[in-house]
């Protein structure tokens, strides 16, 4: 069966090779398609359901950038490996650097939401978390598009510190917006050198198989070791896969 056969069976898309300069890059092996109406909650850290993710299948997530110094690191670590990932920002460092925001979309990333402020959400008022999301994805889609909506391009969330109550998980399921747990992540909100962050995360990964990573790029400490993440990956067989909103195809989720 050919790679076209195997993707359209599968429902998926593959990615073009010849897109990438290097061939022996690590790449995106696949884009997964993420509905809210089939994946409401994923995450296996919060959650009971994740992504429909085979054996040494891995999508990468970055929370609360964009913050350029490090960003910048983290985009060129992936762009090196042609590899696609999913950034969920934080509204107001959306608004301080959307030259950055845009630079993450244009390369081909998802851009997920973060709240603004990132606030613990399960300690203040149900109102007052709403406007948070809300104010967060407009500062997103500001800097993405130049447009104020509190409707995302992209409907993806995830709560600051996985803080999340019933009442905010329904009323973000009933307005279509999936958000996203992890099913394994860096730690990388502690302070280690890039080589114990390196070790901790590869070994948490070797014992899970697959899943949903997160980490941080606004730490110096992942962006300094993500080169060396990457190829760990390309030599252990891992493939990275490239999650976009459903109904939406890989190229016209980009924003060019
Ligand atoms: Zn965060």
């Amino acid at each position: 069966m050919s790679g076209a056969a195997l993707a359209a069976l599968l429902g998926v898309s593959l990615c073009d090779a010849a897109e990438c300069p290097r061939k022996d890059a690590l790449g995106t092996s696949r884009v997964l398609s993420v509905d809210a109406k089939t994946f409401p909650r994923v995450g296996l850290k919060s959650f009971p359901q994740t992504l429909p993710l085979a054996d040494r299948e891995v999508v990468l997530t970055f929370d609360d950038g964009p913050h350029p110094p490090t960003t910048s690191k983290v985009l060129a670590a992936l762009a090196q490996e042609c590899v696609r990932a999913t950034f969920f920002l934080i509204g107001q460092h959306a608004s301080q650097y959307p030259d950055m925001v845009k630079r993450i979309a244009r390369e081909g990333h998802t851009v997920g939401h973060h709240s603004f402020t990132h606030p613990f959400m399960g300690h203040i008022p149900f109102e007052k978390a709403i406007a948070d999301i809300d104010r967060g994805i407009a500062a997103d889609e500001m800097a993405l598009h130049g447009a104020s909506t509190t409707t995302p391009s992209t409907p993806f969330f995830r709560f600051p510190y996985f803080e999340s109550t019933q009442a905010l998980l329904d009323l973000l399921q009933s307005r279509g917006i999936a958000v996203f747990g992890a099913d394994l992540w860096a730690s990388d909100w502690e302070e280690m050198t890039p080589e114990q962050q390196l070790k901790l995360v590869t070994e948490r990964l070797a014992a899970s198989g697959r899943g949903i990573i997160l980490f941080h790029d606004n730490k110096a400490q992942t962006a300094a070791m993500m080169p060396a993440f990457l190829r760990y990956l390309r030599e252990n067989g891992y493939r990275v896969v490239h999650i976009v909103p459903a109904g939406k195809s890989q190229r016209s989720a980009d924003t060019r």
